[in-house]
């Protein structure tokens, strides 16, 4: 399981590595958009860090719905109520809970992940951070109907991200600002996909 020491500094560290990939969000986000992904994940992971020691002691459902508050109120532009929704529709699921177990986790992203559907209304293939999420999910459902614990669900989901990721470079944009872009959207690796990707990334490190 995710034990509530583990999540808090899964969320610390995101706050890291979003601080030392803002660069490049930014600049895979210039590509295809307007620039600014790394600042707003940057800037938004700030602010949840801020946040952290009025809820820490909390149960696991506050802290992830505190996450998706805070996001949404500082993120802006498309990933902001994104992410909001993701982690406060996966706060939802894990009301008064003290630690993370696989079922528990699968029930989180897929929550999750509907909160993205709900919100942006991608498809398959819109070249969105949807696209890194489903078949992420599909691998959790799998991994967790086997059994497996979270770290190995971790392990197992892991290249299937990596994948999607790379996955996203040929497709052409039909959602966001990158479906501005019509054919030229094609070849760049989407941000919003890339920064999910860090998500599962930093969770394997903190559970390694
Ligand atoms: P903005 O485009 O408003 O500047 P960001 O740059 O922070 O917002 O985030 C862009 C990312 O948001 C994209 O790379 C994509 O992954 C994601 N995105 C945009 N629109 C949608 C949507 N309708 N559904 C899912 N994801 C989306
Ligand atoms: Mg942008
Ligand atoms: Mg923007």
């Amino acid at each position: 399981p995710i034990n509530k020491t583990q999540l808090i500094s899964w969320l610390k560290k995101l706050n890291t590595v979003y601080t030392d990939k803002k660069e490049y969000l930014t600049e895979l986000d210039a590509a295809i958009g307007d620039a600014d992904h790394g600042i707003n994940m940057n800037r938004g992971f700030s602010k949840v860090i801020e946040k952290l020691p009025a809820v820490e002691s909390k149960d696991i459902g506050t802290i992830l719905k505190t996450v998706g508050m805070t996001l949404m109120s500082s993120v802006g532009g498309a990933s902001g109520p994104l992410y909001g929704t993701f982690w406060m529709k996966g706060g939802m699921v894990l009301a008064d809970k003290e630690e993370i177990n696989s079922e528990d986790f699968f029930k989180f992203i897929e929550a999750g992940v509907g909160g993205i559907l709900l919100r942006g209304r991608p498809n398959l293939g819109d070249k969105t951070m949807y696209d890194l999420w489903a078949p992420v999910l599909e691998k959790i459902k799998e991994c967790a109907d086997n059994g497996d614990d979270v770290s190995a669900i971790v392990d197992t989901i892991l290249p299937v991200g990596e994948k999607a990721l790379a996955d996203t470079i040929p497709l052409q944009a039909k959602k966001g600002r990158a479906s501005y872009l019509g054919e030229r959207s094609i070849g760049h690796q989407d941000p919003g996909a890339t920064s999910s990707f860090y998500m599962l990334e930093t969770l394997k490190e903190v559970l390694a």
